[in-house]
């Protein structure tokens, strides 16, 4: 290319920095001085000397000039050459596409627009040259209009079998959300080039439409064109989005193959696909091999140990990494924040928030996010909202996070305030806002304003509901009691709905007994998805409800045939730094007399205040006495018992458990919060569980 070619002035590797004096004096021939320019300094003392002799610099001089300050990223001063010659040069074009080049390589954007504009004002035509950096211009900024004239402009000159402006418009479309603009301009190339391919793929990345960039990937296969470690990288996020380990599997085999460059983005994007894959053995060969570890590698192994729930793994490589003298940035923090999250570490949460206030993390999107996400897991609401209320500025997924606390903890009132304020301040809610706004109210009770804002997706925003807001919705009937509508909507849901769905009515049968319905939806859920345990266990627990035990008993026999495990009840409660973990009927633990001890006087103030066990949720058929003993011995309660005896009056007891906390132990924990004048906070796995003086801030609706 033209312009490329002066750009490509050699600058000789000079290492003294110092002036060169004495200045020579300047003649005519200044350009080819110019070429031996060895710094920035050099060059504006040269420059200054160019202006104090008085004498019109050749035009040539000044091209030389404006090559330079471009090469030094000095735009305000290569214009300032420009502008001298722009009236008097034989070669306008030439000229403006250089500066044209600069400002769109180094910025302001808008500045190579405006000398475009310029450009066609005084009727200097544009070329080949020109049109790939207005285009990247316009992609940056978001210039649509000037890209559309542009591109009427290219096809009335003639230019649309140029690759490298297609190309541009190509990458232009797919980054502004055009992307079946982007694929007409791609499909009506008359030769493509793997830049060409590389923008087509990654365009499709960009606009989620995953399972077209792989299909495109495969074309490009097809058409006898050699992929390069661009399109590799430009098709990875598409497969490790999809999960689709086969497709993942066979890149990197051919990668192998055919000898593709593996260089580090390569490396970091197979990582992350393997990572999301749950191959996380591939994850970590990958990342051993590597000859030299950045940040961006350290982040990609972090969260593939995250995302597969290896929480104390990944915490562990985060200081590695630190140890290891690579500084983690604020996309490490994001990625680690989640296992705090996950681990319910508030403690640990803390110190993480403490890091990226010390390195100015605090202030970005992403890691704020992260924190309000993290807080709210934790049990800490308020310092979620109060990160919230600090942020400079918030996008959607900001906005999320925060109505999905408030869904968490039950504040349905708040999340929906939030929502409102949300769309006052113009943010546009997006698909996981309204799953986010619709279980907040579906925790609250608060049918009307869900169903509200259910319609208000399709009506105000034209987002067109997928199987997860159906299932909001099932959930938002179900949970309020009203299940044949629940199961009448479901019948009408335009879509082809998932086991989530069914499982939804199922969940809702369960809190309400209901048999019949139940047996339906656990039938439809078990066709849907036969590996889910969950479902058997919910269906034989409305079985056991009724005191059907021979049909519990059955389902129970079928998961054995199956294979299927039911999760084992697990609770966990950190005190002194240590985080202590029960499972149901848990005498492993030390000081196990002491706690039973305590359990015993629980049970003994209990039967005082009247409370009878309900034995319904125990699944087995045993006698009444059994039962009762049992239930008493399920973890959250081991974990409450030791909360009592290790946790100091005033202080809050905070449990979590890995499942949803059944009926029984509800009622027992509301009592002993009234009883004992303790607050107790439950995280169990549907949401969070405050109870305080005999009620709880889930007004029994989880
Ligand atoms: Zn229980
Ligand atoms: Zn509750």
């Amino acid at each position: 290319m033209q312009a490329a070619a002066a750009l490509s002035l050699s600058i000789p590797n000079v290492s003294h920095t110092s002036t060169i004096s004495p200045i020579p004096s300047v003649s005519k021939p200044t350009s080819n001085l110019l070429q031996a320019i060895p710094d920035l300094n050099s060059l504006k003392q040269i420059h200054a000397h160019i202006v104090k002799s008085q004498s019109q610099p050749s035009i040539q001089t000044s091209i030389a000039l404006i090559t330079l300050y471009s090469l030094f990223n000095q735009m305000d001063s290569a214009n300032l050459a420009f502008q001298t010659i722009i009236h008097t040069t034989n070669t306008p074009t030439f000229s403006y596409n250089m500066m044209i080049r600069g400002f769109s390589t180094y910025g302001p954007h808008l500045k190579s627009l405006e000398l475009y504009s310029q450009m066609l004002h005084s009727d200097i035509p544009p070329d080949k040259f020109t049109y790939p950096f207005v285009l990247k211009a316009c992609t940056t900024i978001s210039a649509v209009h000037v890209a559309r004239e542009a591109h009427g402009r290219v096809i009335r000159s003639g230019l649309t079998s140029d690759v490298y402006i297609l190309t541009a418009l190509v990458d232009l479309y797919s980054k502004l959300g055009a992307v079946y603009d982007a694929r007409r301009v791609f499909d009506d190339m008359p030769l493509k080039n793997v830049v060409s391919w590389n923008a087509m793929i990654a365009g499709y990345g960009y606009n989620g439409l995953d399972e077209e960039a792989v299909r495109a990937f495969g074309a490009m296969l097809e058409s006898g064109l050699e992929p390069n470690s661009s399109t590799v990288v430009a098709v990875l996020p598409a497969v490790t989005r999809l999960g689709a380990l086969e497709e993942g599997k066979f890149i990197h085999e051919w990668i192998l193959r055919k000898g593709v460059e593996m260089n580090e983005l390569v490396r970091n994007s197979l990582i992350a696909m393997y990572g999301k894959c749950g191959e996380l053995g591939h994850a970590q060969r990958l990342f051993d091999e590597m000859p030299e570890r950045t940040d961006a590698s350290w982040n990609a192994i972090i969260s593939a140990y995250v995302q597969n729930g290896l929480i104390t793994e990944a915490l562990e490589l985060f200081y590695y990494m630190q140890i290891s003298g690579v500084r983690p940035t604020a996309i490490t923090v994001a990625s680690v924040l989640p296992a705090c999250a996950d681990l319910v570490d508030r403690k640990l949460g803390k110190r993480i928030h403490g890091y990226s206030v010390r390195n100015g993390f605090e202030s970005d999107l992403v890691v704020s996010t992260a924190l309000i996400d993290m807080y709210a897991k934790c049990g800490c609401i308020e310092e979620a909202r109060r990160i919230f209320d600090g942020m400079p500025e918030r996008n959607t997924v900001s906005w999320n996070a925060m109505i999905s606390g408030y869904g968490l903890h039950g504040h349905g009132d708040d999340a929906l305030e939030l929502f409102l304020s949300m769309q006052r301040e113009g943010i546009e809610p997006n698909k996981s806002t309204f799953v986010s706004i619709i279980n907040a109210c579906s925790h609250s009770g608060m049918v009307t304003e869900g169903l509200k804002c259910f319609e208000s997706m399709s009506n105000n925003y034209n987002i067109v509901p997928e199987t997860k807001h159906y299932a909001c919705v099932v959930d938002l009937l179900g949970r309020a009691g009203r299940l044949k509508e629940a199961y009448e909507y479901i019948e009408q849901i335009p879509l082809e709905v998932d086991d989530v769905v069914w499982g939804a009515l199922l969940g809702a049968c369960r809190i309400y007994k209901d048999m019949e319905l139940g047996g339906i939806a656990a039938k439809r859920a078990i066709e849907l998805n036969p590996a889910e345990p969950g479902y058997y266990v919910l269906l034989a627990n409305i079985y056991a409800a009724k005191g059907r035990w021979g049909d519990a008993q059955k389902l129970r026999e079928v998961m054995v045939e199956r294979k299927l495990k039911k999760e084992v009840g697990c609770s966990s409660i950190e005190q002194g730094g240590t985080v202590h973990s029960f499972v149901a009927g848990d005498f492993r633990h030390p000081e196990w007399g002491k706690i039973h001890e305590k359990m015993r006087e629980v049970g003994e103030r209990l039967k005082e205040e009247g409370y009878v066990p309900d034995t319904s949720f125990v699944l087995h058929q045993v006698e009444e006495g059994v039962k009762d003993e049992r239930l008493s011995l399920h973890s959250e309660r081991i974990a409450l018992a030791f909360g009592l005896l290790k946790i100091g009056d005033g202080m809050p007891i905070r449990i979590t458990k890995n499942l949803r906390v059944c009926g029984d132990c509800h009622t027992t924990f509301k009592l002993v919060s009234r009883i004992y004048g303790r607050e107790i906070v439950v995280r169990d796995s549907n949401r969070f569980h405050r109870f305080e003086g005999g009620l709880c801030s889930c007004k029994d609706y989880w």
